[in-house]
C-alpha cells in the first residue's frame, strides 16, 4: 500500500530535526519513504493514496515498555480480605486471578486493552503474560487479540515455580515455542508485528535450576529475559534467606541479565546493584503508577540514567495508555524529592528516546521516529498548538496538551488501524459484552477459590 499523509504538522522525534509545518509524509508498504513540505511530497508521489490530516499533529506512536494485558479482568473485582503488604496483594489478587484464566479469558483480556492502546496512540507494547492453568498456546491467543487491531508487540510467558515444576516447565516451553514461531515469521518478513522474550516472574518464585534453564533458552535463541526485579523489599529478603545472595547478584550469576534483558521496577537497589545493572548492559523499566498503587517505593531513575542504563517507562497493567504514567513519572520524582526542577529531561528521554530504543533492542525493529527508512508507526492527534511549537519545547506541549488530546488516526506497520477515531471491523460494545460473559465466569471461580 502507498499512502501519503498531507496537511499536517510533523514532530519527527529525530535528534536535531525541526518540526515540519504544512508538511506531508509518504509510506510505502510498512516503511516511511519520504517526508517534507506538502508541495514537494505530493509532486514526488502523485499516485499515492491521500489522507488529509486537516492540520493535525503527526507524531510517532508511543511504546509501552512493560504491560500485563491479562490484568483486564481485575477491573472492579472484589478482593476478599484485606491485603497488608505487596506479598498479600500477589496472593489475594494476582496469583488467584491468573490461576483461573482460561484461553478465552486470555483472549478477551488482551483484546479490550489492545483497542484502548490503539485509541490512545500506543503502537508497540512489551507484554508479560501469566495464565498458569492455560499456558500452552496462551501467547498465540494474546497475539490473535492484538492482531485484530494490528497492534505491534513483544510477548512472553511469565515462568514461575510458584505453581509447581510442571507449570514452570510448561512456561519455559511456551516461551520457546512462541519465540521460535516469531523468529520463523521474521526470517521471511523482518517487519512481522510479533516477537518474544523469555518471561520470568521474579527471583523469589524462581529456583536456581529454572533460572539456569531460562538463561540457556534465551541464549540459544539470541533473546533476553523479561523479569520483575526488586519491586518490593521482600524480593531481596527472600533471596538473601534462601540463596545467600542479593537479587541482582543472583540474576547476574545465572546470566539472566544482559543487553536484551528487561529488569522491571528495580526499586530496592543499593549502589553496587546499580553498578551491576549498568555493567550487565540490562534494560530497566520504571512503572510509577503501579509502584505508587502498591506502595512499594520509587525507582532511582537518576542513579540508573547517570550510569548509562537504558531506562524506559511502562504501565505494568495499570492502563494500556502510556500517558497517565508519563504524567505520574513527571510528578512523582519532583514530589518525593521536593525538587520541582528534576525529572523533566529524564522522563522525556525515557519516553521519546529510550522506549523506542528498548523496542528496537529486543525486536530489531526501528520504531518511534518519523524518518526515511523507519517503520510506519504513527498517530494523527487532534492537537492544534495554541502557543508556538518547536522540537525544543515539544515536551511541554506533550505533557500539558497532547497528552489530553484525542488520537484521530493510528497507523501501524503502514496500515491504517484507526481512522476518524474508528477501528475498522471492531464493534467495541459487542466485544465488551462478550468480555463480560467471560469475566463473569472467571469472577465466579475467583469467589469460589478461597
Ligand atoms: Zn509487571
Amino acid at each position: 500500500m502507498s499512502l501519503l499523509i498531507h496537511n499536517v504538522t510533523i514532530f519527527r522525534n529525530s535528534p536535531g530535526k525541526k518540526i515540519l509545518t504544512n508538511a506531508a509524509l509518504a509510506i510505502e508498504n510498512d516503511t516511511i519513504v519520504a517526508l517534507g513540505s506538502e508541495k514537494d511530497i505530493i509532486n514526488k508521489f502523485p499516485s499515492f493514496t491521500r489522507l488529509d490530516g486537516a492540520g493535525r499533529l503527526l507524531m510517532p506512536g508511543l511504546v509501552n515498555a512493560h504491560m500485563h494485558f491479562y490484568s483486564t479482568f481485575a477491573r472492579g473485582i472484589a478482593m476478599q480480605g484485606n491485603p497488608k503488604n505487596f506479598s498479600d496483594i500477589l496472593e489475594m489478587l494476582w496469583w488467584k486471578l491468573d490461576r483461573i484464566l482460561d484461553l478465552d479469558a486470555v483472549y478477551y483480556s488482551a483484546l479490550v486493552p489492545a483497542i484502548t492502546a490503539v485509541k490512545r496512540g500506543v503502537t508497540s507494547v512489551i507484554d508479560h503474560h501469566a495464565s498458569p492453568h492455560a499456558v500452552d498456546g496462551s501467547l498465540d491467543r494474546v497475539e490473535a487479540a492484538l492482531s485484530r487491531v494490528g497492534l505491534r508487540a513483544s510477548l512472553c510467558y511469565e515462568v514461575s515455580d510458584r505453581d509447581g515444576a510442571g507449570i514452570s516447565a510448561a512456561g519455559l516451553a511456551e516461551n520457546e515455542r512462541y519465540l521460535k514461531k516469531c523468529q520463523a515469521a521474521k526470517s521471511t518478513n523482518p517487519n512481522h508485528l510479533y516477537d518474544g522474550l523469555v518471561g520470568l516472574h521474579a527471583s523469589f518464585t524462581l529456583e536456581d535450576s529454572t533460572l539456569e534453564k531460562a538463561a540457556s533458552l534465551a541464549s540459544s535463541l539470541e533473546s533476553g529475559c523479561h523479569i520483575h526485579t526488586l519491586e518490593d523489599a521482600a524480593d531481596q529478603r527472600e533471596s538473601m534467606r534462601k540463596y545467600n545472595r542479593g537479587v541482582i547478584d543472583r540474576l547476574r550469576h545465572f546470566h539472566i541479565l544482559g543487553p536484551k534483558s528487561i529488569a522491571v521496577h528495580c526499586i530496592h537497589l543499593d549502589e553496587k546493584d546499580k553498578d551491576n545493572l549498568a555493567e550487565s548492559g540490562s534494560i530497566v523499566v520504571h512503572n510509577p503508577q503501579s509502584n505508587m498503587n502498591n506502595a512499594v517505593g520509587r525507582t532511582d531513575i537518576f542513579g540508573l540514567l547517570d550510569r548509562g542504563v537504558l531506562l524506559g517507562l511502562g504501565t505494568d497493567g495499570m492502563s494500556p495508555d502510556l500517558t497517565p504514567d508519563i504524567r505520574t513519572a513527571n510528578l512523582l520524582h519532583k514530589h518525593d524529592l521536593k525538587k520541582s526542577t528534576v525529572a523533566w529531561n529524564e522522563i522525556q528521554t525515557m519516553v521519546l528516546q529510550n522506549n523506542p530504543a528498548i523496542f528496537e533492542r529486543v525486536t530489531g525493529q526501528k520504531v518511534g521516529r518519523l524518518e526515511e527508512g523507519a517503520l510506519a508507526d504513527m498517530i494523527l492527534v487532534d492537537y492544534f498548538p495554541p502557543t508556538p511549537l518547536t522540537a525544543e519545547n515539544f515536551w511541554g506541549h506533550f505533557l500539558f496538551g497532547i497528552a489530553d488530546a484525542e488520537v484521530d488516526t493510528t497507523i501501524i506497520n503502514g496500515k491504517i488501524v484507526m481512522q476518524n477515531k474508528v477501528i475498522a471491523g471492531i464493534d467495541e460494545a459487542r466485544i465488551a459484552h462478550k468480555a463480560q460473559v467471560v469475566a463473569k465466569r472467571v469472577w465466579e471461580k475467583f469467589m469460589d477459590n478461597k
